[in-house]
């Protein structure tokens, strides 16, 4: 069996080394994300050239998912780095604040001042400092600490409810979508989009740079809750972005609100990556807890594309151990017979030639004893339509096109293949297809296969035609023909 569910790993001080990476990527890293909240241009640059190397060394593709900062809310630096806040102590969050004390610190995000008002909460840390705000005067937000700890530099600020005004897309972020253009990343992430229009921005921004990553739309804020259909319409893909939603919505409504992101993507055949503290004992311990397995395999049987490794893999003691578990609980979830039946006929009907084949397709490999699919595929657009339906039959996406391959790393159940460079009779690329299933051992003589191809071929969006083959027999034909 192979591995359905993907693995995105976020490359940090832990894995930048080509020693530990290479391991990363044996181990089964599909797609490597890029943190812009970390780290220097240059380094990214360096990041996303060395993956791609030592994955064609690997003779496999590895994704690029650029990630933006985003606004994140901050505070300022301590004198002494850290201090530390006792339950009922008095604090003042200040605008015109240097160098912070035990009294006060500074912000990054000066606007804080209008976001907030006597009464409001305010989540340090990703909580685990909480302050309650009892006035705002001038430049100063003064607080009362309801949940005390330790409080180091820079750490960020949520509001508990949302409400922040701060907007989706700050000029480091153009900044970086030029960057993400240049290296050619896959996928660009946004953080704290609060509506399509911040989506639809950055995609203007990443089009006018000269790049055509498929955007990814984290939800954090409870905005987003509110708007998510439209946000995951002007989206090609969605990241339940656990970390910051839990801040702002109560840890507790995450469960159900990952179940609600992931169905509703699959849906809207959108892609979706469950992400943040899967594995979070893993940063310091060999082996995962109970939990956390539970937790990975539960995002496996919602019917996620991939989950994710932020701080385990970037700055971990275990990054290559963190993926062999990821991977070891994938493929064990995914033998559960719910998670590759398809439970839900589609109400609505398919509003393409291409979604009509793709649905014929899976319909197929439902009921035949199918040994795999080979969807040969310009922009992986049939494969991406393919993998929304829940099946456990391997999707070989087959594209001439690097940028496509590289894409369909992140897609449940699809896996790339270079193929079809310059062909263009689909008798001889069926045969050819064939072949190379036959060879990458994903089929033997015998089995029941389906092809999906567009004709005339090298059209995008041209996928008209499904062909079930007897593997095997298309040889034998040909030989009885020419003998
Ligand atoms: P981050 O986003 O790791 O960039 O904060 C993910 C999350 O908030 O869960
Ligand atoms: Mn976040």
């Amino acid at each position: 069996m192979i591995r359905r569910t993907k693995i995105v790993a976020t490359l940090g001080p832990a894995s930048r080394d080509a020693k530990v990476l290479v391991r990363m990527i044996e181990a089964g890293v599909d797609v490597v994300r890029i943190n812009f909240s970390h780290g220097v241009r240059e380094e990214h640059i360096r990041s996303v050239e060395l993956t791609r190397a030592l994955a064609k060394e690997a003779g496999t593709t590895v994704g690029i998912l650029a990630d933006l900062q985003g606004p994140k809310i901050r505070i300022g630096k301590f004198e002494n780095n850290k201090i530390k806040l006792e339950v009922g102590d008095k604090f003042i969050l200040d605008a015109d604040c240097e160098l912070g004390n035990q009294e006060r610190v500074g912000l990054d995000y000066k606007e804080l001042l209008n976001d907030v008002e006597t009464g409001a909460t305010l989540m340090l840390d990703d909580g685990r400092i909480v302050l309650g705000v009892s006035l705002v005067r001038g430049k100063q937000i003064h607080c009362v600490v309801e949940q005390g700890g330790y409080l180091s530099n820079n750490k960020g600020i949520n509001r508990k409810g949302g409400g922040l005004g701060a907007p989706a897309l700050t000029s480091k972020d153009m900044e970086d979508i030029r960057t993400a253009a240049e290296f050619g990343a896959d996928y660009l992430a946004v953080s704290f989009p609060r509506s399509g229009n911040d989506i639809r921005q950055a995609r203007e921004l990443m089009q006018e740079a000269g790049g055509n990553s498929l955007l990814m739309a984290k939800i954090e804020r409870s905005e987003a809750i509110k708007a998510l259909d439209e946000i995951m319409e002007a989206s090609d893909a969605i990241m339940v972005a656990r970390g910051d939603l839990a801040v702002e919505v109560g840890d507790a409504a995450v469960p159900a609100l990952q179940k609600r992101m992931i169905r509703t993507a699959r849906i809207n055949n959108k892609l979706v990556v469950t992400a943040t503290q899967m594995m979070e004992s893993m940063i310091t311990n060999p082996i995962p807890t109970r939990a956390e397995v539970s937790d990975v395999a539960n995002a496996v049987l919602d019917g996620t594309d991939a989950v994710m490794l932020s701080a385990e893999s970037a700055a971990g003691n275990y990054p290559v151990e963190s993926v062999e578990a990821m991977a070891r609980v994938c493929l064990e979830a995914e033998k559960e017979y719910l998670v590759h039946t398809d439970r839900r006929m589609p109400s609505n009907h398919p509003s393409t030639i291409e979604e009509a084949i793709a649905r014929a397709t899976m319909y197929t490999a439902s009921g035949l004893q199918i040994s795999a699919i080979a969807a040969l595929t310009q922009s992986g657009d049939t494969a991406l339509l393919m993998s929304r339906r829940s099946s456990r039959v391997p999707i070989f996406a087959l594209s001439p096109h690097k940028g496509t391959r590289s894409k369909v790393t992140l897609f449940r159940g699809v896996y790339p293949v270079e193929f079809g460079k310059g062909l263009n009779d689909p008798e001889v690329i069926l045969g050819l297809a064939e072949d190379e299933l036959l060879r990458r051992g994903a089929v033997r003589n015998g089995d029941i296969m389906v092809m999906t191809i567009g004709e005339p071929v090298g059209k995008t969006g041209g996928t008209n035609t499904m062909k079930i083959i007897k593997v095997g027999d298309f040889k034998r034909r040909e030989h009885a023909g020419s003998s």
